[in-house]
């Protein structure tokens, strides 16, 4: 009964209205009981009216909830609004961002296939491709993420799937979307974005031709750094197969966290642009420090690719990358300099972080590898929270100070 009046309404309501009204109201589950705050169920299973409705619920004859490892109203409205924020026909939930990923090349791919990704992708992608999808049998090759024509020259008959990060972390680092997916498409191979840095609110990938979207929900979906989560959005019938996954394998979304994923998208919008604007200011004045060498964010003209970002983005991101004087010491020094920017390689959220990525979230590489993807031992990184820009400069200015 309320289901009906619920979807009739919503639809009508909800037609072509804006971005953020989406992020407020898309994948409402109101319940008879007229709440106007989302419901949390916490829930494993449901109950069924008699056994026959139970045989037609478990067959898919009748649609509805059986158990949350397939279905949960909580998380099924968290998804549903991300669907709508990303463009995408249909979106899956999942307990972390590396669970997406998982999700992404288990449903997809098979022994023999092959994949390429770009080469500065998030640390842990890069161990389930080495570590783990290598042992069965699937080929990984790493390309250069800005450039087209290396893309173009490394697919092969067997590639399945293309993979990148726009903007690269931590260099910021841009492809072209439209153009890297008309270069996988001719080649009969799909392109997924890992969208985690930008959000729907600042970039739509799938608008721009890409097949799949990833995201670490952990970041700036949640952007107060409590709870881990995914979300696989794209094409019907691709998600089709991830979400068999899965429902199978069980790396799904607690409902607990997609309840705080939901208030999180509420504010998106509102957090991403605050985030920009400070890491827009702070590169700024970055850029003119003389302890300061080398920064690296979109959103400055000395970025080379300053006009795709433009074109392609809504927003530049909250992080910032900048080099320093002194090499590793110096980095070092101006880190522990710092009091108030907490020292962590999180991001995403309310928190500004500082971090070596040298040292971190890279050290794992060799010395040549680091020196060949462009992470000097002098690059810090930074990622803006929601503080106010003032007290992060000056904090930053102690760092200067230091060095
Ligand atoms: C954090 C992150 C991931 C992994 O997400 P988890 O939620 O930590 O599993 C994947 N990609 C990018 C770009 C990330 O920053």
């Amino acid at each position: 009964m309320s289901q009906d009046w619920d979807a009739g309404r919503l639809d009508s309501d909800l037609e072509g209205v804006a971005f953020d009204t989406l992020a407020v109201r898309a994948g409402q589950h109101r319940t008879p009981e007229g709440e106007h705050g989302d419901a949390m169920f916490l829930t494993s299973s449901y109950v069924f009216r008699t056994a026959a409705d139970a045989a037609a619920r478990f067959s898919g004859e009748v649609a509805g909830n059986v158990y949350s490892r397939y279905t949960n109203p909580t998380v099924r409205a968290f998804e549903e609004r991300i669907a709508a924020l990303e463009g995408a026909e249909q979106a899956v939930a999942t307990a972390t961002g590396m669970a997406a990923i998982l999700s992404v090349v288990m449903s997809l791919c098979s022994a023999g296939d092959h994949i390429l990704v770009s080469r500065s992708v998030f640390g842990s992608t890069i161990s389930l491709f080495e570590k783990y999808f290598k042992r069965f049998g699937v080929q990984v090759d790493y390309v250069p993420l800005a450039e087209l024509a290396g893309w173009d020259a490394a697919i092969k008959p067997n590639t399945k799937l293309l993979f990148v990060e726009s903007p690269s972390n931590p260099l910021a680092e841009l492809v072209d979307i439209a153009a890297l997916a008309e270069i996988a498409h001719a080649k009969g191979a799909l392109l997924v974005v890992d969208n985690c840095f930008c959000t729907p609110a600042l970039q739509q990938p799938l608008k721009l031709g890409a097949d799949i979207v990833v995201h670490s929900a952990t970041k700036f979906i949640d952007g107060q750094g409590r709870c881990m989560g995914g979300v696989v959005a794209g094409r019907g019938e691709l998600m089709k197969e991830i979400v068999g996954f899965l429902r199978t394998a069980g790396p799904t979304l607690s409902p607990f966290n997609a309840w705080i994923f939901l208030k999180g998208l509420e504010t998106l919008n509102l957090r991403m642009r605050a985030h920009c604007a400070s890491a827009q200011a702070l590169a700024e004045w970055l850029e003119q420090q003389d302890g300061v060498e080398k920064v690296h964010y979109a959103g400055l003209k000395s970025h080379p690719q300053y006009e795709l970002a433009q074109r392609q983005q809504r927003g530049f991101g909250a992080v910032v990358s900048f080099e320093v004087k002194g090499g590793k010491e110096g980095a070092w020094r101006f880190i522990d300099a710092t009091r108030l920017i907490s020292i962590t390689a999180n991001l995403g959220d309310s928190k500004t972080t500082i971090t070596h990525p040298a040292t971190t979230s890279h050290g794992r590489l060799a010395p040549q590898e680091r020196e060949a993807a462009g992470i000097r031992d002098s690059l810090i990184r930074i990622a803006v929270g929601l503080e106010d820009v003032s007290d992060l400069q000056a904090d930053l200015a102690r760092g200067l100070a230091a060095l």
